[in-house]
């Protein structure tokens, strides 16, 4: 029998096992002792865990921080890596149904976790299933690896690493198809000032989010308020002026976005400080700012504007804020080139950190994920999408945010979205097709059988 009428036999399974992981509310909440994560993930796990073991499966619960279960022999192992845990949902965020009740229309699939993760995780079971009754030899030992913590942080994965190390081949079901071979590397800094008049500034909610508002309370007559307000017309940029008795109280409205792709935000600091020191403000802090910042999200400020074929370094500014003291605060989020090392970035960087009005700080850094397109990971599993769905248009891609394959090796991202899907990931409403869980299913069944076959 061929590949898609076996996984096609295992539709029902499919959707009544989705149906019950859905039901499973496994955000993460309070620890205890066997439950690190809260124990709605450690029932998800327990549930993922006996379905595997009904399917005859080995299954291995590693402390409620992951499990996996295996299927075949062998020194090596391929690992097929994805998480149980999901985002927080409720009907007030715009669900037309509950999210904690899968519900299906019309072979559409709603609920909270039907792309992200736990449909992906169904399909890889039905993979496994599918890869046996096809007796095919079987030289590795496969695991499907399901962690209780991808949202908040993958300790989880660490865990999994600190136990049984890493796999050989591997990929993560939390991306897209036909995979992802890049991911940019990470700097994450602060900037600080001592050194300036404004009475007040802050803005932003996440690190990771261009921010959206930002506020700033500056002494009265201190710049000009007509060149201000030319300025944010002229760039059409929303904003607010409110004149009090000891100061003027300056809200700038800008357009969230996430941080990897800070180009298609309107960065609320930026303008704000740009917008005050085109209006003559004489400030050392926005003058620090506007040099190492200002409205450029490339990095040019601070002379790190790099890229390499695959694509640019990108920064964006989150968080700002003041002290009793006086002092000001703001976070930087920098993905740069998947071929860099950090490094060599910061080396770059490093002359341009500190003057008069500022400084800048690195707090953390994490080098950046790549495999080239001829390696055997990327082409084997890149073969098999495109020989299942017959999609040669699409190639395997490279991105700033980051997934499961940072923390273990040998692995990316492949599937489970498909080219240009919006599945309402982390949204309201978030959906998947069953026909395209169905066709994941057999993709990972090629993608498993050629990984099998490398030497
Ligand atoms: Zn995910």
């Amino acid at each position: 029998m061929n590949v898609r009428t076996l996984v096609t036999g295992y539709r029902d399974t499919l959707v009544h096992r989705l149906g019950k992981l859905v039901s499973i509310k496994s955000v993460e909440g309070k620890p205890y002792p066997d439950a690190p994560f809260g124990l709605a993930p450690k029932a998800a796990l327990e549930t993922a865990l006996n379905m595997l073991r009904e399917d005859r499966f080995k299954t291995v619960n590693l402390d409620n921080y992951c499990g996996y279960a295996e299927y075949g022999q062998g020194d090596q192992v391929i690992g097929i890596i994805g998480h149980l845990d999901v985002v927080p949902a409720s009907r007030e965020d715009g669900w037309n149904t509950d999210p904690f009740c899968m519900t299906e229309k019309d072979g559409v699939l709603y609920g909270r976790g039907v792309s992200d993760d736990k449909g992906a995780i169904v399909a890889s079971m039905i993979a496994l299933n599918v890869l046996r009754d096809l007796q095919v030899p079987v030289n590795k030992r496969i695991r499907l690896i399901m962690g209780c913590n991808e949202e908040t942080g993958s300790r989880c994965l660490k865990h999994y690493v600190e136990k049984e190390g890493h796999v050989d081949f591997g990929f993560t079901p939390d991306g897209s198809f036909p995979g992802v071979h890049g991911e940019k590397g990470m700097i994450s800094a602060v900037y600080r000032s001592e050194n300036s008049r404004l009475l007040d500034i802050y803005g932003g909610s996440a690190k990771n989010i261009v921010c959206p508002r930002c506020t700033v309370k500056t002494m009265r007559n201190c710049y000009s308020s007509k060149k201000l307000a030319d300025f944010f017309n002229n760039n059409s940029i929303e904003y607010s002026v409110e004149e009090l008795e000891d100061g003027d109280v300056i809200t700038v409205y800008g357009k969230a976005a996430h941080a990897s792709t800070p180009e298609l935000g309107i960065n609320a600091i930026s303008w704000l400080l740009v917008g005050l020191k085109e209006a003559g403000i004489q400030d050392p802090f926005v003058d620090f700012y506007c040099s190492r910042f200002g409205l450029a999200t490339d990095g040019s400020g601070l002379n790190i504007k790099l890229a390499d074929e695959f694509g640019e370094l990108t920064l964006s500014n989150g968080i700002i804020s003041m002290s009793q003291d006086g002092i000001i605060q703001g976070t930087t989020d920098i993905r740069f080139p998947v071929t860099m090392t950090a490094k060599a970035v910061l080396k770059a960087m490093a002359l341009k950190m500190e003057d008069a009005g500022g400084s800048v700080e690195i707090v953390n850094t994490v080098e950046p994920l790549f495999f080239p397109m001829d390696s055997q990971l990327v082409s084997s599993l890149f073969d098999a999408y495109s020989e299942v769905t017959g999609d040669t248009i699409h190639r395997p891609e490279t991105i700033g945010g980051g997934t499961y394959a940072k923390s273990i090796h040998n692995t990316i991202a492949f599937g489970c979205a498909f080219p240009g899907k919006d599945y309402h990931i982390h949204d309201a409403n978030e959906w998947v097709g069953i026909d395209e869980l169905l066709l994941q299913a057999e993709i990972y069944v090629h993608a498993l059988i050629k990984l099998l076959e490398i030497e």
